[in-house]
């Protein structure tokens, strides 16, 4: 049975310079027990009200950044779209009780499509996202994961794709270098954080906002962490840390398997 990941998306550039997150994510596909019928991405950049899934006729690559060279606005990652994954969410959760729409206009935004396009460069596996709600917070997210669990019985791979940690206002202290060394405040908060994981402590992480040191600090706001939860819930009961790099001294880039128990490999 295919486990249930997290990734940290990081900036943009991940999609073309070279970094440890990048490596990592170049080895997943032949980490997972299985090849993935199909992904079902739960991107930090699709905020809606309430769960919407996407399903297009067709996949519109989404450039939603500025400020980036060319060649990234000319990345494309044309993967098919399934109606079928699409359906299927919408009559698990709303069977769950979280009524879903279907929105048959909207692509990936590149939460979803850069660590796609360097996992899976073929763009060959059917896509569809699922928005997060950013203002119903660590539960709402977890119960989501929950629901969606027998997903990955089906083939299908859950991926939450955020940033383990995100406040961007801090950029500043890299000097705009990738290696610069990692902020004290960011180290304590993800250390907290990987030995919640690690414990199995939900009820602390579902908390951490009140409990983890500088949390509000490294997610000013919560949209690039909630995905964690949803792979959280997806795959509850064992969890793995399949990367943990930092970038530009504030971005730390970990990923987590969940539910994995036999089928992937430790690779930290
Ligand atoms: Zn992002």
């Amino acid at each position: 049975m295919l486990p249930a990941i997290f990734v940290s998306h990081g900036s943009p550039m991940l999609a073309l310079e070279q970094a440890e997150a990048r490596d990592f994510l170049k080895r997943l596909p032949a980490l997972l027990p299985e090849r993935p019928k199909a992904i079902l991405m739960i991107s930090a950049h699709w905020e809606r009200l309430r769960p919407a899934v996407n399903a297009p006729a067709q996949l519109e690559t989404i450039h939603d950044f500025g400020g980036f060279p060319a060649a990234l606005f000319e990345m494309q990652y044309p993967a098919p779209s399934s109606s079928e994954l699409a359906d299927r969410v919408v009559s698990l959760l709303s069977a769950g009780g979280l009524p879903t729409d279907i929105d048959t206009h909207r692509g990936l935004d590149h939460g979803a499509w850069v660590p796609l396009v360097v996992a899976w460069p073929d763009a060959d596996i059917p896509i569809v996202q699922l928005s997060v709600q950013t203002h119903l917070g660590p539960e709402h997210h977890y119960r989501l994961g929950r629901l969606l669990g027998p997903l990955r019985e089906e083939g299908v791979l859950i991926i939450g794709s955020g940033s383990f940690t995100h406040d961007l206002s801090s950029f500043r202290v890299s000097s705009g270098r990738i290696d610069a060394p990692e902020q004290d405040w960011v180290h304590s908060f993800a250390e907290w954080m990987v030995s919640a994981l690690e414990d199995g402590r939900v009820d602390d992480l579902l908390n951490y906002r009140a409990r983890a040191p500088e949390a509000a600090h490294n997610h000013p706001t919560e949209e690039h962490l909630l995905p964690l939860y949803v792979a959280l819930g997806a795959g509850a009961g064992g969890v793995e840390h399949l990367h943990q790099s930092t970038t530009y001294g504030i971005l730390r880039m970990d990923a987590f398997a969940f539910g994995a128990a036999g089928g992937i490999t430790n690779i930290l």
